[in-house]
């Protein structure tokens, strides 16, 4: 049986037209399954009510459309919504989904765990288990869209569970079905893919002819404290990370989460802004989550602002990001370990404002 969910749309177009006419059907027919598997979708076959029974039940008989088990979702105050999928397999995985006026963008997993074990990172601490197939990460999308009433993206990135071009195999087609009007149609301007730099998958990435986006996981200005915070500088250093940014011909963001007392000197600042103008980048200060990142603290939200202050000095375009979801531990895995350890989900009268589902 094969699997459609894990197709880009014109290859499931290809093998579902040839299918219609071995079975006796007008090609047509098969082309007809396409949207149901991404841009309107349903659950089963037996949905798609434009196609004839008796060609819905060989469609079922030859094919699958396999679901993630919705385990549990929360909800913030802030709107942000946070949902924990279980794998055929038993392993779990979260999505978030965070509203912003006309916005809705979902954050999703590309690993369950994570290899990189970046020392403020929930992900990190769980250790890795295995990369996510295709069907697993554009299936996070799809089974929002098929909640009832449906969350729709308009932009997605992969700051989620797991580090993204460690899973290019996997990576690489989920993008088109993202982007393809066949697919989900979410412009490649809208999708972000987030890398602690791993070289070969930037190459990859900058080889893709549509604008996806790229965001650098930088999180420290030198070798010497980048090396104590994320192992994976010893594989590929800041100076041939900042080389792959300036050779890639799109914009670049660079992601620094501020750890109090730890990379947030003014110096740093200074340091910092000199790597952003070698590639041209954009630079994302983002608050730390607390939750799951032990031995840290955060950087006070007056001391961003300044150390934002020095940075945009130097003519380096620079923002703050909002933290979304704090009260739903909506950081890079942080629902799976709070689950993992048992934690009873926080009650109502603790805060009336978060639900558990
Ligand atoms: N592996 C990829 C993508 C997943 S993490 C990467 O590292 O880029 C997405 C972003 O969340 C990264 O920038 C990561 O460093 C950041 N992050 C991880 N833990 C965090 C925490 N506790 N608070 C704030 N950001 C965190």
């Amino acid at each position: 049986m094969l699997n459609l969910l894990d197709l880009p749309p014109a290859e499931a177009d290809r093998v579902l037209r040839e299918f219609a006419v071995e079975q006796g059907h007008q090609p047509y027919r098969g082309s007809q399954v396409v949207p149901h598997l991404w841009a309107k979708p349903v659950p089963s076959f037996a949905e798609m009510t434009d196609l004839p029974i008796a060609f819905r039940e060989v469609l079922a008989a030859h094919f699958t459309l396999p679901r993630l088990a919705l385990d549990s979702q929360q909800r913030s105050s802030d709107g942000t919504r946070k949902f924990l999928f279980r794998l055929a397999d038993g392993q779990s995985i979260e999505t978030v989904a965070i509203p912003d006026g006309d916005r809705m963008t979902f954050c999703i997993s590309s690993q369950v765990g994570c290899a990189l074990q970046c020392s403020f990172c929930a992900t990190g601490a769980m250790g890795f288990a295995r990369n996510l197939a295709v069907h697993e990460i554009a299936g996070q999308v799809r089974e929002l869209a098929l909640l009832d009433p449906p969350v729709r993206a308009t932009n997605i990135v992969f700051m989620g569970m797991g580090e993204p071009l460690m899973n290019w195999k996997a990576v690489d087609p989920v993008l088109t079905i993202l982007n393809d009007a066949k697919g989900f149609g979410i412009g490649a301007r809208h999708i972000t893919v987030s890398t602690v730099g791993i070289l070969p998958g930037i190459v990859a990435l900058g080889k893709r002819r549509e604008q996806f986006r790229l965001a650098l996981s930088i999180h420290a200005p030198t070798d010497e404290l980048r090396q104590t915070l994320m192992p994976v500088n010893t594989k590929y250093p800041l100076a041939d990370v900042i080389d792959a940014a300036a050779r890639f011909d799109r914009r670049v963001t660079f992601e620094y989460v501020m750890l109090g007392g730890v990379n947030d000197h003014a110096q740093h600042a200074e340091q910092l802004a000199s790597l952003a103008r070698r590639c041209g980048a954009f630079v994302n200060l983002i608050p730390l989550h607390p939750g799951g990142a032990m031995g840290f603290t955060p950087t006070t939200p007056e001391a961003i602002a300044k150390f934002a202050r020095r940075i945009r000095k130097t003519g380096v375009e620079v923002a703050i990001r909002k933290s979304r979801g704090m009260d739903i531990s909506a950081a890079c895995g942080q629902l799976r370990v709070e689950r993992l350890r048992r934690r009873p989900p926080v009650g109502t009268e603790q805060d009336r404002e978060i639900e558990v589902a």
